[in-house]
């Protein structure tokens, strides 16, 4: 096993389930992230200055729900739910197709987190500080160099590590890395974008229902009822903009957001206008394939300026994302891989 320090770059679900692994192996651990509080694209942030009664309530605005396949990511979604962290919200979904509701799609079991979904990223922080002096979490601190210099990892000049794990979508990874740590295979995967929008209105004046796939829309493609999710049946929609015209808006999110009202109010057929509504915008918002392979591992074996170097990769473009139960499996196994453990 590997007691060697390790650098996390990233502190999203991946981020957070290699350091836990590590961290439980009894390896040293220090997290940065460029954000101002941990959880990465599961986005939760409590409402403000909306001139509504809702102010202080939390709403989604990344990631919209989860499932959970796998045997050891059900494990960690049942601890979630033991602790009250995680609920389960619902398996149908609206469907509206072109010009009308068509029906309701029944799928996997999706589950919501009451309190938001980054809460379930800061509990898995919390597990890995049971050990205070094993993991020390640095935000906001974005990571701008990775160098590989005099047999050593030198993160923005100062800092060296042997071993670093890469938490973030390929394309900020690859913002920073040293061209003898780009690996073509993850750079080469496209991401696409999505603006997601929140409305606050005066009542809840819509169909009953949890969330909608909007197909054949040119401005959206899913709205979810926030209220239903949240479990307090307050009047707050979720609108996520079509990548296609989300790409158009990027450098000014908050333009779409006339648009994004006229198409809920359209599709929902809701005659109110919204009190309060506002955008925020997903660059990267999922890779539109991913890897099958669960993380990446770059050695010396593919790279022989990395001679006693190790820099891991991984998020939601592996194991076959790009979902939240793939960053955590992800993460996770990064994180055992990197510590020696067995799985
Ligand atoms: C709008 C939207 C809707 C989604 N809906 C769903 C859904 O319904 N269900 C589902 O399963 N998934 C959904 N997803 C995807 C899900 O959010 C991701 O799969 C998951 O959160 C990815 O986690 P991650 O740790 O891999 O990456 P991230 O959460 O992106 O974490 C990466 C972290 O790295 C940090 N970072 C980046 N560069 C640097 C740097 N240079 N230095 C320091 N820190 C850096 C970032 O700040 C970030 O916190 C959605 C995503 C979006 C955006």
């Amino acid at each position: 096993m590997s007691t060697e320090p390790v650098l996390v770059v990233g502190g999203g679900i991946s981020g957070l389930a290699c350091t836990v692994e590590l961290v439980r192996a009894g390896v040293q651990v220090q997290v940065r992230d460029r954000g101002r509080r941990l959880g990465g694209r599961m986005a939760s942030r409590r409402l403000r200055d909306t001139g509504t009664q809702w102010d202080g309530r939390v709403v989604d605005y990344g990631a919209s729900y989860f499932t959970a396949k796998d045997p050891q990511f059900r494990a960690q979604v049942q601890r979630w739910m033991d602790s009250g962290l995680v609920q389960e919200w619902t398996d149908a979904f609206a469907v509206w197709e072109t010009d009308a509701m068509s029906g309701v799609r029944q799928g996997p079991m999706r589950y919501r987190a009451p309190g938001g979904l980054r809460t379930l990223v800061e509990d898995l922080a919390t597990d890995a500080a049971a050990d205070p002096d094993r993991v020390a979490f640095e935000f906001p601190v974005e990571v701008q160099s990775v160098a590989v210099q005099d047999g050593q990892l030198l993160i923005d000049g100062v800092d060296a590590f042997q071993t670093a794990a890469i938490c973030t979508p390929g394309p900020q990874a690859g913002r920073v890395l040293a061209p003898q740590l780009q690996v073509p295979r993850i750079q080469d995967i496209a991401w696409e974008p999505v603006i997601a929008v929140w409305m606050v209105f005066e009542q809840r004046a819509w169909p009953d229902l949890d969330g909608v796939f909007v197909n054949g829309d040119p401005i959206l493609t899913w709205i979810a009822d926030d209220g239903r999710r949240r479990g307090d049946d307050a009047p707050v929609l979720v609108a996520h903009v079509h990548p296609l015209h989300a790409v158009r808006h990027l450098q000014d999110p908050q333009a779409v957001v006339p648009e994004a009202i006229a198409a809920v109010r359209r599709i929902l057929q809701i005659a109110d206008y919204p009190d309060y509504a506002q955008a925020h915008r997903w660059s990267l918002a999922r890779p539109i394939s991913a890897l099958a392979e669960p993380f990446v591992l770059l050695t010396e074996a593919d790279q022989p300026d990395l001679a006693g170097l190790r820099v891991g990769f991984a998020g939601d473009a592996f194991a076959a994302g790009p979902r939240i139960e793939a960053a955590w499996l992800s993460g996770r196994a990064l994180g055992l891989a990197l510590a020696g453990s067995a799985e």
